[in-house]
């Protein structure tokens, strides 16, 4: 059988437990994961794409067939380069669930070859967001337990 592998997609700023649950769950799955940071003009991003990309690096060093990379431009033409079979998705809520459902069927009609796959992390980060872990981190607040111990420290740095 040809060897899988999956892309999962995000912003990651920054990069949460509930993301690392969900890599280490997929790392277990696939072949290969290729954990793609979307090089958006976020309008207040915490982190600079690089950044975002090394904090990345640093928590997947242990996962051996898990790689970071950055992408632009339509997902699917992404996919298409990276050669991947499966887009990875996280679904913590329901609230989750339809702006994904259209994202999906909108990358399958432009590219009905590629299958996206959900996947739920552990129920504790199931409320975990970065846009909450930036909400309380700009505000001051401790955000341990909610990413991982890097990222903490980076964010202490940043904000502190
Ligand atoms: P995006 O801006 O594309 O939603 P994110 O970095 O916020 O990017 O999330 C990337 C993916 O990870 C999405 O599929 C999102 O649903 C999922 N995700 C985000 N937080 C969690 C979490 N706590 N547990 C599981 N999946 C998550």
């Amino acid at each position: 059988m040809a060897k899988i592998t999956a892309i999962y997609p995000g912003s990651f700023d920054p990069v949460t437990n509930g993301h690392l649950d969900l890599i280490e769950r997929a790392s277990r799955l696939f072949d290969r994961l290729v954990v793609a940071v979307l090089v958006n003009p976020e309008k207040d991003p915490l982190f600079r794409l690089s950044e975002r990309v090394q904090m990345l690096k640093e928590v997947v060093g242990h996962l051996p067939n898990v790689e970071v990379d950055t992408f632009e431009g339509l997902l699917v033409d992404y996919a298409r380069r990276k050669q991947a079979r499966v887009l990875l998705r996280g679904i913590r809520a329901v609230s989750d669930y339809e702006y994904e459902l259209q994202m999906a069927l909108m990358n399958r009609q432009l590219e009905p070859e590629l299958e996206t796959v959900f996947m739920l992390p552990a129920e504790a980060y199931s409320y975990l967001s970065s846009r909450l872990v930036r909400e309380v981190a700009r505000l001051g607040g401790s955000v341990k337990n909610l990413v991982p111990p890097a990222v903490e420290e980076r964010i202490r740095a940043k904000v502190g």
